[in-house]
């Protein structure tokens, strides 16, 4: 049977890849979420674009790397130093994360950033260009070309003006702030115009795609409908698609045995206490030190728990080269280390924070166990992190308590207690509303979240995404 190509396009291509020799490469596959979702799309035939992570200057090594991941049905795209250093750790991950969070640049760095803006931006679109290159370079008629995220933004207009009959989606993964926010970008009307070239373009939520269709109307003047942007003559279809997770993945770990036995040795280590989680890449946007704060607010207030609660915060170091990240952390560790000091006894601490990531069976038990989740992002796309713990939340039937600026939030709404992490007396109060819920609430609560999980998935996501593209093009022609 005839499947469709699909290019998907993104920063990193799903695999880590570490060098053996002059020839010889190492690859392993990361099981992401995007990685799953489009395993588990059949009726495409999917291959993935991007860069490998390393650095790879000779000529021997870029086709040795070339040929062992195009057995993974992986194509690089080479990115120099100076390129990564400019394009990714600058204009990506200075610029527009911080932005697209509304989170303000630190005083310090603001006039520098301001200064460097241009030359970023130049490496910004340089480094697209080297992305349509090799889409250029593999594409067949016919094939769908689905590009990702914020590091690409410019790559719509790059391949449609290399080839105007190519299908285009993109999708962006982060928040798409409010107009307001997006105008203070110099080169806000750049992105814009290059994203509209894309047929398809789509977002977690439906507030994200009215925020980009509103920037469009008021930066560039076009006119927004309800189904998109009029944009030269044709509608570049503007839609949300809320990602889901692979949830039978994490069904089917509880059931096996290293799984088993991480949850009995976790329930033996924390008897007698209920259990909080906290699962977060150590980012600003996750609101870690508010989440802790409201957690002493609550032991203070509360003294009857004080020795029956713990929190467990896993917090995945990210860009620890960055001063802005290191100052995060020991932020973090004197916040911690403060209120252990304040409420531990000799035999327990409230507060366990470890920096450093879990295996999937480690983190699976964890979902598992734990009474509560506690999420607390400032700002965030969606967070997978939330729709995981219900997925393995089946036995227990935890309570999730979600921050309303996370995308999930419109999603697993009425089945967690949504809060405003910047308010620590709420949150304070919804930590003692999940500790002391009764089991019935408890349970209508979660199975109304558990379904959303369960009928949602990342497959299902990837699915849509895609025949609606497909759609769009086909009603697209019919117009003309
Ligand atoms: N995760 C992981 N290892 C860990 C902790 C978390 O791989 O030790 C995964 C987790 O399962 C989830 C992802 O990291 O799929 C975090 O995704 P989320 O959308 O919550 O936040 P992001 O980090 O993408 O901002």
């Amino acid at each position: 049977t005839f499947r469709q190509r699909l290019l998907v396009v993104a920063n990193r291509l799903p695999v880590s890849a570490v060098r053996k020799g002059e020839d010889a490469w190492s690859l392993e596959i990361s099981a992401g979420g995007l990685v799953s979702a489009l395993l588990g799309v059949k009726e495409f035939e999917a291959k993935w674009i991007g860069w490998a992570g390393v650095n790879v200057p000779d000529e021997i090594g870029q086709k040795a790397l070339t040929k062992a991941l195009a057995e993974k049905r992986c194509i690089p795209v080479f990115l120099d130093e100076e390129i990564v250093h400019q394009y990714y750790n600058g204009y990506c991950n200075n610029i527009l994360w911080p932005l697209f969070h509304y989170l303000g640049l630190p005083q310090e760095d603001r006039l520098a950033t301001t200064r460097s803006f241009q030359s970023q931006f130049e490496a910004y679109e340089k480094a697209n260009q080297m992305f349509a290159d090799v889409v250029n370079k593999h594409y067949e008629e016919g094939d769908v070309v689905w590009c990702h995220d914020y590091h690409l933004m410019f790559l719509p207009k790059c391949l449609k003006k290399h080839n105007k009959n190519m299908k285009v989606g993109w999708f962006l993964h982060t928040p798409f702030p409010s107009s307001e926010i997006h105008r203070t970008l110099p080169s806000r009307s750049e992105l814009l115009h290059s994203v509209l070239a894309a047929d398809l373009v789509g977002f977690h939520t439906y507030d994200y795609a009215r925020h980009f269709v509103s920037a469009c109307t008021r930066i560039l003047g076009l006119e927004g409908t309800p189904y998109g942007v009029e944009y030269q003559g044709k509608l570049t279809r503007v839609a949300a698609f809320p990602i889901g997770i692979d949830s039978e993945r994490f069904i089917r770990a509880l059931d096996l045995p290293p799984v088993q036995d991480h949850i009995r040795e976790l329930q033996e280590r924390f008897k007698g206490r209920k259990v909080m989680l906290g699962v977060d890449r150590l980012d600003m946007i996750k609101g870690i030190p508010q989440k802790i704060l409201a957690f002493e607010k609550f032991l203070e207030e509360d003294a009857y728990w004080r020795d029956k609660v713990v929190l467990l915060q896993i917090a995945v170091p990210t860009r620890t080269d960055v001063p802005e990240y290191q100052k995060l952390t020991s932020q973090v560790h004197e916040i911690v280390g403060r209120i252990n000091g304040r409420f531990g006894t000799l035999t327990t601490v409230p507060i366990h924070h470890l920096d450093r990531s879990l295996d999937f069976h480690q983190l699976c038990a964890l979902y598992a166990v734990t009474d509560v989740a506690l999420v607390t992002s400032l700002r965030d796309g969606m967070n997978l992190v939330s729709y995981e713990y219900v997925a393995c939340q089946e036995k227990k039937k935890g309570v999730l308590i979600l921050s309303e600026f996370a995308g999930a939030a419109q999603s697993l709404g009425a089945g967690a207690i949504l809060v405003n992490p910047w308010n620590i007396t709420e949150v304070a109060a919804a930590i003692a509303r999940a500790l002391k819920m009764p089991s019935a609430e408890r349970e209508k609560r979660h199975k109304h979240n558990f379904l959303h999980v369960k009928s949602h998935t990342a497959q299902e996501w990837a699915g849509t995404f895609v025949s609606e593209l497909n759609d769009t093009v086909i009603e697209a022609q019919l117009r003309t």
